[in-house]
């Protein structure tokens, strides 16, 4: 089976259409969270999500957008983007939301693989570091972790002797391209797609993954997609601008 990730698409359908143009073929699309927030299309980017796939779990910008968790937690500017996309979620999208599930989840006929948004342990933490990833390493019981939260594209493994993070290498900044990383068996993985709409990087290219469970590979992809046109759109709908800007830096 292929299965398309996505993560992190906050509400950027520029991106997220790109992602879609250059995905490969896939049998299933798995939803790692964070559908909305930040970015000025809130709307169009849940119904299109919606008609990709039912397997999803929750992010902390889909809890707070959709008023089951406060902002307490949120800077200000990704606190004023909840409360603009509060006023413009039309009121089937925000029950939508508001009913996501909480990680981890399962995929049907898929054994060995688990989805967060954070961690398995904490659903709002970020795994930025090998150290507080190995924890979830050495506890998971599935082989496999899908995660996202961190917008960065990459992730972790560990085995009975070794332990690292993973970052795809890639030659360029300015072209599509993709990262093939040939998994291990009896090694514990915790792999990020990185996020559709707004990563953090270092890289502006919109991110996802595809995981092949007979090759039993992961692929990473960063694709360009229309930046200014997500910008545009953020600062006619008088978002901070900072929202805007970015985008174009990957951070
Ligand atoms: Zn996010």
């Amino acid at each position: 089976m292929r299965i398309l990730l996505l993560s992190d698409i906050h509400a950027n359908s520029e991106a997220l259409d790109a992602c879609l143009a250059e995905a490969p073929e896939h049998d299933l699309v798995v939803n790692l969270g964070d559908v909305v927030g930040y970015g000025a299309s809130p709307n169009e980017v849940i119904e299109r999500s919606r008609a990709l796939g039912k397997v999803f779990v929750r992010g902390n910008h889909d809890k707070a957008c959709s008023g089951i968790s406060s902002m307490e937690d949120f800077n200000p500017i990704a606190g004023l983007a909840v409360i603009w996309t509060r006023t413009v979620l039309r009121k089937e999208n925000l029950e939508w939301l508001r009913v996501l599930p909480q990680g981890p989840a399962r995929i049907d006929g898929v054994s060995g693989v688990q989805l967060v948004h954070g961690s398995p342990h904490d659903e709002d933490e970020y795994l930025l570091l090998l150290p507080e990833a190995l924890r979830s390493l050495d506890e998971a019981e599935p082989w496999i972790t899908f995660f996202g939260h961190t917008h960065v594209q990459g992730g972790f493994f560990a085995s009975s002797d070794d332990s690292a993070a993973i970052r795809p290498v890639y030659n360029a900044h300015a072209a599509s391209e993709k990262f093939l990383f040939q998994l291990r068996k009896n090694v514990r993985y915790m792999i990020n797609p990185g996020s559709v709409g707004q990563p953090r990087d270092g890289d502006w290219r919109a991110a996802f993954a595809l995981f092949d469970t007979d090759a039993y590979t992961v692929t990473y992809y960063r694709v360009k997609y229309d930046v200014a046109g997500a910008q545009k759109r953020i600062i006619a709908a008088d978002l901070p601008e900072r929202l805007a800007t970015r985008l174009a830096q990957g951070r």
